[in-house]
């Protein structure tokens, strides 16, 4: 029997419960296709930061290197640690030192969801640039609280950066409906994005079957608004693509359907799967928390080591439930019911 190593870091709020509801749903999976999936849970988090004065351990990258996958719950807790602590210390040094450079974000109505814009049809896959952009780190504040004081960030786009994101895109559009929609801001940034644009026609010339579009950040955000069945795959850095997720989340539905994979391609290093959304303080420990977006993340994360069809099996579990009417609007349903009900549907 084949056995999967995961490293589970639940983290802060919300992310415990749902990383909880996952992997009982992962292990039924495991279970009905035979694969095992042996664990070992990471404490890291910002309880952990307020303990021991940093988010991981130092030789954290390291140890989570061993793993065949990660699957994180959520980090933040901004009441007691600030999120661009929780942030830089745990989530972005990970994607970074495992080169993730591909975050893979599948916004889809689901049977039975509706969706503030009952976009019917709505069913897109954003690819957002992980791990340089507008979130290198590369910057720095000079006269700390005087008048005179200066921040400065810098984004950074590489060729090799630029491509390798393009080239997955252009790939996963390949597999779906061919189309790709580029996302920059070339008209008012004139380096980085009109260099985004010209490397994204270079590789088009490679992909004759891809038909693509280009547009800017906030034309983008009105279309994804008035007519997002139009659109299949979306490329975009780290930024746009972190802002237009949540609108695709929203328009699926909420936050609690939105799942995410950070892929290092050449799978040297492990990827990790996370929901999309936070660790919720306002509805933390109340098991409420909807766990379909931790549970579809762990479906990517099955595919990803090479169960395809456990994973086709858990997305189809998800999709009965909600035809049900299991989980399909806030607060309906409990976090533990929601589990049960795709549990059972995966098991019948
Ligand atoms: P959030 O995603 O935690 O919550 C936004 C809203 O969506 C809240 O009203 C919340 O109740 C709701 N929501 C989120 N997930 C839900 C779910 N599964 N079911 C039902 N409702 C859900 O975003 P936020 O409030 O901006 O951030 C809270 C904390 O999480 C902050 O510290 C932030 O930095 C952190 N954060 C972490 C990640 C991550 O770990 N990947 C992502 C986003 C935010």
């Amino acid at each position: 029997m084949t056995l999967h190593k995961l490293a589970l870091i639940p983290g802060d709020g919300i992310g415990v419960d749902v990383i909880d509801a996952a992997m009982t749903v992962l292990r039924s999976a495991g279970e009905r296709f035979g694969f095992g999936l042996e664990t070992e849970t990471f404490p890291w988090s910002c309880a952990y930061y307020l303990e021991h004065g940093t988010m991981m351990p130092a030789d954290g990258i390291d140890t989570l290197r061993g793993f065949d996958a990660i699957f994180l719950g959520a980090v933040g807790w901004p009441e007691t640690v600030p999120d661009s602590v929780s942030l830089h210390g745990l989530l972005l040094p990970i994607r970074k030192a495992f080169d993730q450079y591909a975050n893979i974000r599948p916004h889809r109505l689901l049977s039975g969801v509706e969706g503030p814009l009952k976009a019917e049809g709505f069913d897109i896959l954003c690819i957002r640039e992980n791990t340089e952009g507008e979130y290198s780190g590369a910057g720095g504040r000079v006269h700390q609280g005087k008048g005179n004081e200066v921040a400065v960030e810098t984004s950074v786009f590489t060729r090799l950066g630029v491509e390798r994101i393009l080239r997955f895109g252009f790939e996963q559009a390949r597999a779906r409906r061919k189309h790709l929609t580029s996302v920059t801001k070339s008209n008012a940034q004139k380096y980085s994005m009109v260099f985004w644009d010209e490397v994204t026609r270079e590789l088009a010339a490679g992909y004759p079957d891809v038909t693509v579009s280009h547009m800017h950040i906030d034309a983008m955000a009105a279309k994804m608004v008035m007519a997002p069945q139009d659109l299949d795959v979306i490329v975009a850095s780290n930024l746009f693509g972190d802002i237009l997720t949540d609108l695709g989340a929203a328009i699926q539905g909420g936050l609690g359907f939105a799942a995410s994979a950070n892929i290092s391609p050449d799978r040297a290093n492990p990827s990790m799967f996370e929901p999309v959304h936070g660790s919720a303080p306002d509805i933390a420990g109340r098991n409420i928390a909807n766990p379909i977006a931790a549970i579809w993340s762990g479906a990517q994360m099955l595919d990803h080591l090479g169960e395809g069809e456990a994973a086709a099996a858990v997305l189809a579990a998800i999709e009965t439930a909600t035809a049900q009417g299991i989980g399909i609007r806030p607060g309906l349903h409990s976090t533990d019911e929601i589990t049960t009900a795709i549990r059972a549907a995966l098991e019948a």
